[in-house]
């Protein structure tokens, strides 16, 4: 099992899978539900990963790493964030422009296959 070191304590763990050590790992269990709940007790606030902290008292780091791990994608809503719809446009237009260079790489890997054996030849005649 790799070492690493925790990113929020910062202290050195043997890692099966996770990024932060156990004892982070358990204290932000026990965020989880508490900053779910706060979500839920107020909908109608805004909230971003500051005020949370700060409404919680707790650790803005905590609350960051909750989010880095996917557990607040849901409870945060971030699709006003207009930074969030650029790169998700962007990831769509990547997308679809990578499909477009694979569709027309696989046509060059063809013309270079024919290309080359045609070059090979000629440098076969030259010798
Ligand atoms: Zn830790």
């Amino acid at each position: 099992m790799p070492l690493l070191t925790c990113k929020l304590c910062g202290k050195i763990f043997t890692s099966s899978g996770g990024r932060t050590c156990p004892d982070c790992h358990t204290r932000l269990d026990g965020l989880y539900p508490k900053v779910r709940e706060h979500l839920r007790d107020n909908p109608k606030t805004d909230f971003n990963v500051d005020t949370l902290a700060n409404e919680l008292e707790t650790d803005v780091r905590d609350i960051q790493a909750l989010v880095d791990m996917g557990y607040l994608d849901r409870d945060i809503d971030r699709r006003a964030d207009p930074e969030t719809l650029n790169r998700q446009k962007l990831a769509q237009e990547f997308e679809s422009s990578l499909k477009q260079m694979q569709e027309s790489a696989a046509q060059r890997a063809q013309n270079a296959a024919s290309y080359g054996q045609q070059r090979y030849g000629e440098l076969n005649k030259k010798k």
